[in-house]
């Protein structure tokens, strides 16, 4: 399927290679208030949304509204259809050199339930999983001694094992990490890890993207430009990544949009940021009293507002893990396209007080998006294959007997 009208390429990610005609058309044939109306010709006459423009669709009051707009776009470009893949997160160290006040996750090498994989250990994490699984996503704490010797070994070892398994791994911290320890600078790092086997990287730990809000809530992390720096330098070696928005901490409205801001003009550069990925504070476990908890409401309206701002990153998820099952479903209806994976495994999220469902096939998968009202298509790692998936309920055992023959 995609073979003429949806383009496989990286930089355009299965999106339709008409979707500005396409919005163009379904804008104009909507009615809308006097408040939407300069916003939406923007859009339809692909204008990029200025930060100002995004302060109104955060204070406009008809959610609703806001709804309809992000999911015209999301269907210029995607028509009816919602991705997922079936992955595993594997979390090889919770041992941290940084204690970022939100972080539920790290442990210090001392404490009793402190851990670090070794290469085997790690493998056979993945061969537990690896029979139903396309992708493993593996982020963890920064661990004092493990350098770039150490990752090296650890993606070969898994990538010669499992050919057919994209590995997606390391967030831009855990890259600055591995570059400071060996003494190398960042591209020489990546370059090493991708000739590992390395495919691709997640977006964790942009946080939001100032760095006086850094220093407040992830002291010591990387800066705001070395966390850009770090996937302009992937993006120039070939490897394509997502990236992330941690919002409800201590951050204003305008913080999140020049974040958007910021990232949209670095998918300008290459078009090799896939995904962006939004997901609201946690409070539970945590060191941050004074965070603004995001509601339901605010939660889909950044999902439409990230649809509408980053024109230039194709797809926007509903990161299940994070924001529940239920509040994933109507994301899916505010410009979201994509729910992530099967995951089957996660402690993050989870450790700051997450309660979505864990162990999930892609049958649940599926049907969580066919429920929604939507076409389930599961993807590969960089959204350059897809196949429409058929929700089939698994088949039942008849247990009862009552004719013998
Ligand atoms: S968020 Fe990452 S870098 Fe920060 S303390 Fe947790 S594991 Fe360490």
């Amino acid at each position: 399927m995609f073979m003429t009208e949806w383009s496989a390429s990286i930089q355009n990610a299965g999106c339709a290679v008409d979707w500005q005609k396409k919005l163009n058309l379904s804008l104009n044939n909507k009615q809308w208030s006097a408040t939407i109306q300069p916003i939406a010709e923007k859009l339809a006459n692909g204008i990029r949304l200025s930060v100002d423009d995004g302060v109104i669709l955060y204070r406009h009051n008809n959610l609703s509204e806001l709804g309809m707009l992000a999911n015209l776009v999301k269907h210029s470009r995607f028509d009816n259809k919602v991705f997922f893949n079936s992955n595993v997160h594997i979390n090889q160290t919770n041992i941290c050199v940084l204690a970022c006040r939100f972080c539920a996750f790290r442990r210090s090498k001392k404490q009793n339930d402190a851990y670090a994989m070794t290469v085997d250990e790690y493998i056979k994490e993945m061969d537990k999983f690896a029979e139903h699984i396309d992708e493993v996503h593996s982020v963890g704490g920064l661990h004092p001694d493990w350098d770039i010797d150490y990752y090296v070994k650890l993606i070969r070892t898994a990538k010669e094992k499992y050919p057919d398994i994209s590995i997606k791994a390391l967030t831009a911290v855990e890259v600055k990490h591995l570059s400071n320890l060996s003494n190398i600078d960042f591209s020489e790092t990546l370059k090493r890890l991708k000739n590992a086997g390395l495919d691709s990287l997640p977006g964790g730990g942009a946080e939001i993207l100032n760095d006086d809000i850094r220093e407040i809530i992830c002291k010591g992390k990387e800066s705001s430009e070395e966390y850009l720096e770090i996937h302009r330098q992937a993006h120039l070696l070939g490897i394509p990544s997502n990236c992330t928005m941690l919002f409800g901490t201590i951050e204003t409205i305008e913080d999140r949009l020049e974040h958007m801001d910021k990232l949209r003009k670095l998918a300008d550069e290459s078009s090799m940021l896939q995904c962006f990925v939004p997901y609201p504070f946690l409070p539970d476990s945590s060191r941050l009293p004074q965070a603004q908890l995001a509601t339901a409401n605010e939660i889909l309206r950044t999902i439409a507002i990230s649809r509408l701002m980053l024109d230039s990153i194709p797809h926007i998820k509903a990161y299940r893990m994070n924001i529940g099952d239920e509040v994933a479903e109507l994301a899916l209806h505010y410009g979201a396209d994509d729910v992530d994976g099967t995951v089957r495994q996660e402690s993050i999220m989870h450790l700051a007080g997450a309660k979505s469902s864990l162990n999930y096939g892609t049958y649940q998968l599926g049907k969580l998006v066919k429920d929604a009202g939507f076409l389930p298509i599961k993807r590969n790692t960089i959204y350059t294959e897809f196949n429409e998936f058929q929700v089939l309920p698994p088949k039942r055992i008849r247990r009862l007997s009552v004719i013998q023959s």
